[in-house]
């Protein structure tokens, strides 16, 4: 295995994805580490890509995301964006295309990727990362980079580094842990008819920008034809088996289209709250947990919502989904005003568009959406750890404040940081610069928008 390289990103979920192959794409060589053995994350769990446009329907994600999304509707994996008459446009597509789409992207852009390794320490002198050690099941290897990229989800190279981190509250409270699942065979058509007859059912029209009967939006749905719906704990088919205890407490079970040819849908139901998912034992144990709730869930579809009769279990989430762990402290913060009132920033180097989503314990939900449907600026200075030379963080681990990260932790945003911090991260190295503070933003914005960023 080679030791050096110019940047070495940590985390292959869509932040280092993005990274990586932002920072290959621009010249450096690039190592992609991580601890599962594929790459994606929650990108190929087929829940959907949020953050890539706003609640208006335009896009504000661009780069390596569209490439993607185009070689995934060259598989015949691609839906594309879905209003869900609620609060946003999510890019729908099949999972297991985007598997194949990431491995060749990956490949082709000549990023090495290094699976089943876990980066398990630093070492730093005077502010730079001078050495990363790296576990896998054949020993422990001990790599160089100029530069690296932490996007680890839970800043574990920043806090491993010495950088500052706060965690979920800052109270041991943290959004919930969900494990997500996907079912085939439902029938689209009587789904989009129930939830149009009985639009009580569903949590619609929510969004300033949308329309305001929740009736006019469940025909909006069935016109498009895809069951991109939310069953609400408040009306009375879920939240009678809430009530009864048949069912775990939750604001909605999400259900959202992966496949038309396979009518399927991905569920977003479970969870449990405030689990500290950087403690491995924690973290454990909640997975049998969530698993006796997939399951439940499973018996209630089928038992109870129409159209589900029929439906099979034709994939469980590869790991339990994490919302929200640490976060850095960086040299900006991305506040919550910024992203109520979709803020620009001079030094921007991705937009956000999703609206402040906090889930809580039971069926407690905090959503407060972006100014006439908009977006807003992420700057720079957001993905630079205090106190560290040639490190950034990228995805939901970036400087923000709690509300700002319930916006900006979607992977259409995690993509679009990633990317960002791999381009500066690969610029830096090309130029020999000793501390990523050196780059020019407006470099870097313009190398960005070249690779299509939408900034
Ligand atoms: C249940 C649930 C539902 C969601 N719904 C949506 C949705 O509908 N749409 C949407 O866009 N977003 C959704 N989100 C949010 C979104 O999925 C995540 O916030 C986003 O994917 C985070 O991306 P990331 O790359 O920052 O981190 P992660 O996806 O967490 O990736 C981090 C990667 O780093 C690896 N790693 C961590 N530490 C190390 C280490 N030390 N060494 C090596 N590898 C390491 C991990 O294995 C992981 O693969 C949801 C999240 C959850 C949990």
């Amino acid at each position: 295995m080679e030791r050096e390289y110019d940047v070495v990103v940590v985390g292959a979920g869509a932040a280092g994805i993005g990274a990586a192959v932002g920072a290959a794409r621009n010249g450096a060589r690039t190592l992609l580490v991580e601890s599962e053995s594929a790459p994606g994350g929650d990108l190929v769990t087929g829940l959907p890509i949020l953050g890539a446009c706003n609640a208006r329907g335009e896009w504000v994600a661009g780069g390596v995301l569209r490439d993607l999304l185009e070689r995934v509707d060259a598989l015949g994996g691609y839906i594309g964006p879905v209003c869900d008459w609620r609060a946003v446009h999510g890019v729908c597509v099949d999972p297991e295309a985007l598997r194949l789409v990431l491995a060749a992207a990956l490949r082709e852009s000549g990023v090495r990727l290094l699976l089943s390794a876990i980066a398990a320490g630093v070492d730093v002198s005077e502010g730079t990362i001078t050495g990363v050690r790296v576990v896998t099941r054949s020993g422990q290897h001990d790599v160089r980079a100029r530069y690296l990229v932490d996007a680890t989800g839970d800043a574990s190279l920043c806090a491993l580094a010495g950088a500052p981190v706060c965690a979920g509250d800052g109270q041991d409270h943290f959004q919930p842990l969900s494990l997500v699942f996907r079912v085939a065979g439902v029938d689209f058509e009587a789904l989009l008819n129930f939830a149009e007859e009985n639009p009580g059912e569903f949590l619609l029209a929510e969004s300033p920008v949308m329309p305001t009967d929740p009736r006019e939006c469940a025909r909006r749905l069935r016109e498009r034809g895809y069951p991109y719906l939310a069953l609400s704990a408040s009306g009375s088919l879920l939240g009678r088996r809430i009530g009864d205890g048949s069912l775990f407490p939750c604001t909605a079970f999400f259900l959202t289209p992966t496949s038309l040819a396979k009518r399927e849908l991905c569920v977003n139901a479970t969870r449990l709250a405030d689990v500290d998912a950087t403690d491995p034992e924690q973290r454990s144990k909640a997975y049998g947990s969530l698993a006796a709730q997939a399951e439940a869930a499973l018996h209630f579809m089928k038992a109870e919502l129409p159209g589900c009769r029929e439906i099979v279990l034709s994939a469980v989430a590869h790991r339990v989904g994490v919302r929200e762990t640490r976060r850095i402290h960086g040299e900006k913060t991305l506040g919550t005003e910024a992203v109520i009132h979709g803020l620009d920033a001079p030094d921007g180097i991705a937009r956000g568009a999703h609206h402040v989503d906090i889930h809580g314990s039971g069926t407690h939900q905090v959503r407060i959406p972006v100014r006439d449907g908009g977006s807003y600026a992420i700057p720079f200075g957001c993905l630079i750890p205090r106190g560290l030379r040639n490190l950034l963080a990228a995805g939901r681990c970036l400087s923000s404040t709690r509300e700002a990260n319930g916006s900006a932790r979607v992977m259409g945003t995690c993509l679009a940081t990633g990317e960002a911090a791999g381009t500066a991260a690969a610029l830096a190295a090309a130029r020999g610069l000793k501390d990523i503070r050196q780059i020019p933003v407006a470099d870097l914005r313009d190398t960005l928008a070249a690779q299509g960023a939408i900034l």
